[in-house]
């Protein structure tokens, strides 16, 4: 059988369907070089690969043209420059929610040590993220999946990050008050055809309900009990919920309403403070 050379599997794999980028990543993986590592693929694109790296490389395209995502199929994801272990336990952390870290930072600026909860952290993404960037906070990063905490826990502990990883529904049982409250929490609506396409990745980190509105709902519902005053409460949502749930925040008392784009434009996400000066339970 005559050899293939890296720049054959490459086109192979593109040919059959894969994007350039995820091909480039899933040829990295195998042949064991850092997935930055892009330019050496075109310097060794005469290189011919060994049997067991090939089979290998079949393996991970097939299953990446069955729709798994890279991350499940290299166990990697950067996320904020943050090196992130992933697997089928969490949801896939896109670039999108970087958004929601920045803005949460912002905010945070001012704030000395502050404590910031994150609901349905999943792989811990935005947690370690806001820790990273702010060693003096104290983050909680809350899930009600305990394989989602495991990993979360995990990539704590490996990165050296000091979030405290709890197992809840959301903000139930938790004191607070909180400076800020963030969550990338399931948004689709049950029956989106959008769904189709993320068969691999935990639906409970997907779906909310009719509307997808569901899981934003009770968050909003829970959170000015346990926000300080004038703490904020950032929410993820999808492309056509910006307005929706900016209406939910404002039924439920919050100020300076607004939302905030994502790289592609899109309002991505919403977010309010508690008022200042009148207590959760009078608004
Ligand atoms: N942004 C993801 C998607 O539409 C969904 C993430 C979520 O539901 N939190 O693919």
């Amino acid at each position: 059988m005559p050899s293939t050379t890296i720049a054959q599997a490459l086109a192979q794999a593109q040919a059959a369907g894969l994007a350039r980028i995820d091909a480039q990543m899933l040829l990295l993986h195998v042949l064991d070089r850092p997935s930055h590592d892009r330019a050496w693929l075109l310097m060794h694109d005469g290189d011919a690969m060994d049997e067991g790296a090939l089979a290998r490389w079949h393996a991970l395209c097939a299953r990446r043209a069955g729709g798994e995502p890279v991350a499940y199929l290299t166990g990697r994801k950067e996320f904020f420059g943050l090196p992130l272990q992933v697997d089928a336990r969490v949801l896939d952390p896109r670039p999108d929610t970087e958004t929601l870290v920045e803005w949460a930072l912002e905010l945070l600026a001012p704030c000395p040590a502050p404590r910031v909860a994150d609901l349905g952290t999943g792989s811990g993404a935005i947690a370690l993220a806001i820790q990273q960037q702010r060693p003096d906070a104290r983050v909680l990063a809350v899930d009600a999946s305990a394989g989602a905490l495991a990993v979360a826990r995990a990539n704590a502990l490996r990165l050296g990050l000091p979030v405290q990883c709890v197992q809840g529904d959301w903000l139930a049982g938790l004191a607070g008050p909180f400076d800020a409250i963030v969550s990338n929490p399931p948004y689709i609506p049950a029956a989106d055809p959008h769904l189709a396409a993320l068969t691999h990745e935990p639906l409970s980190a997907l779906a909310s309900g009719a509307d997808g509105l569901q899981d934003i709902r009770n968050i909003i519902a829970q959170a000015p009990a346990t926000l300080a005053p004038g703490g904020w409460l950032l929410l993820e949502h999808g492309w056509d919920q910006a307005q929706a749930v900016q209406a939910l925040l404002r039924a439920a008392g919050f100020d300076q309403v607004q939302s905030r784009m994502d790289l592609a434009g899109i309002a991505r996400c919403s977010g309010g403070s508690m008022p200042v000066g009148l207590s959760p339970t009078v608004k």
